[in-house]
């Protein structure tokens, strides 16, 4: 039977049935290879001429206790795992190589082994004496934490068959080797394999696996976006280059709030949690100066404010640049749109430059307002009023709309030492002691108030 070949993007996973240079679906360069499929399809027996044991069924009414969880003590990793560690659940922990995912791995691994949890550590990069010197590093050699340094999937399998971890940590899944998968190791197929085997088999024994996937930008490994459906939680670790900190960020929880953060400093002994973070990121801030803003953002649960800072300027170029560090660029168009469309006030011929301060991403339509508030700061070279956070959501027709979660954001603000805040004048009144609350009803309004007529 004459199969047709099979293309996979190494980034995102997707499928193709012929090779392209440039993958449709998440738009990277050369990462598209030909893939043997995973099984030869189905057999010609089909799955009913075997009875299998009945399934327990229960209704809609069934109570069910929720599951029972282990603490690692590290509050910013437990809160990023939904209240911590679920047994038998399979997470995946995705980042840059060299970000610092072992060192927050292992830092992880032995709080719960100190916790008198059993656990594994299977380090397919590094050999073991390695890891103990980061061990040794982190001050964590009291830590009951087992050792082993091996890629065949069939001796790691049989090991934990024999050892019943409650906690067993891949490091990493791109070098784990499945010897019935017929292709190298961190190939789309065997990437899947292998971390197929390892949560199938996780669940089957009720132990909790933890895969570390490294993002990957060649195309010669897979990346960990092709195995984020098999697990039920998928963590990003984040960071900038130059930055000390570190965000752990939930992409995906069946057994807790998408989108948490975990913040982490990276110091000369590991990662050091990080438990106010808006006074991280704001520590850098001095007097207030043209082209700042203050934003009160929510990532998760929690309220964490930032510092937008943008930069107006006249262009040489025929196209003014727009560059956006932190942010979606396409939202700051939008925005340029409606400050022009709506208030008047024209950015063309000038280059743009909008960036997070601190290395922080921020993906809230909340922080509207406060990128328009530095843009125009920066336009009209005029400080904001010192003291004041922002937010608000802006509309195409320039109309405020109110965001949620308004007073959690406000008491944050209040207990960095902000003294006012710039907010949309819809949503539920809310008054915090000491802060003077500015409403706004649209964009227009804002902008004569703080710049004068525009
Ligand atoms: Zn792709």
């Amino acid at each position: 039977m004459a199969k047709n070949p099979q293309f996979t993007c190494t980034a995102c996973g997707a499928h193709f049935s012929k090779w392209s240079g440039r993958c449709d679906s998440c738009g990277q360069w050369n990462s598209i290879v030909e893939e043997r499929p995973l099984s030869s399809g189905p057999t010609s027996k089909s799955l009913g001429a075997r009875r299998g044991a009945p399934v327990k069924l229960s209704d809609l009414g069934t109570q069910e206790d929720p599951p029972p969880r282990a603490q690692s003590g590290l509050a910013e990793l437990d809160r990023v795992l939904g209240g911590g560690l679920v047994p038998a659940s399979a997470i995946l922990v995705g980042g840059d190589p060299g970000i610092g995912k072992s060192t927050l791995l292992l830092q992880a691994i032995a709080a719960f082994a100190r916790k008198g949890m059993k656990t594994i550590y299977v380090s397919g990069e590094e050999a073991s004496a390695q890891v103990r010197m980061r061990a040794t590093r982190l001050d964590l050699l009291d830590a009951p934490v087992q050792l082993a340094a091996e890629t065949n999937l069939r001796d790691i399998l049989t090991t934990l068959e024999a050892e019943r971890p409650g906690l067993v940590v891949i490091d990493s899944i791109q070098t784990m080797w499945a010897d019935n998968v017929e292709s190298a190791p961190g190939s789309v197929s065997q990437v899947r394999a292998a971390a197929h085997e390892l949560t199938s088999f996780a669940k089957r024994m009720g132990m909790s696996v933890i895969l570390v996937g490294h993002v990957t930008k060649d195309g010669q490994i897979a990346g960990p976006r092709v195995v984020e459906h098999m697990v039920d939680t998928v963590l990003y670790f984040e960071g900038e280059r130059g930055h000390q900190f570190r965000i752990l960020r939930a992409v995906k929880n069946r057994f807790g709030p998408a989108d948490e953060i975990g913040v982490f400093e990276m110091t000369g002994s590991g990662l050091a949690e990080v438990a106010n973070p808006s006074a991280l990121f704001l520590s850098e801030r001095g007097a207030p100066s043209p082209g700042s803003a203050v934003f009160a953002g929510i990532e998760g649960t929690r309220p964490l404010l930032v510092e937008f800072q943008a930069l107006v300027a006249p262009s040489s170029l025929s196209q003014p640049r727009r560059t956006v560090v932190g942010w979606d660029g396409g939202r700051l168009s939008m925005i340029l749109a409606v400050l022009e469309a709506r208030c008047g006030i024209p950015f063309a011929g000038l280059d743009v430059y909008l960036n997070v301060a601190g290395g922080m991403k921020i993906s809230e339509p909340a922080a509207d307002l406060a990128v328009a508030a530095a843009l125009l700061s920066a336009r009209e070279d005029t400080s904001l009023p010192p003291d004041t956070v922002i937010f608000g959501e802006i509309s195409l027709s320039g109309a405020l709309r109110a965001v949620s979660q308004g007073e959690n954001r406000l008491k944050e603000a209040q207990k960095l030492g902000f003294t006012a805040a710039i907010v949309p004048s819809g949503g539920k009144p809310v008054n915090i002691a000491g802060l003077t609350l500015n409403r706004f009803g649209d964009l227009t309004g804002f902008v004569g108030d703080m710049f004068g007529a525009g």
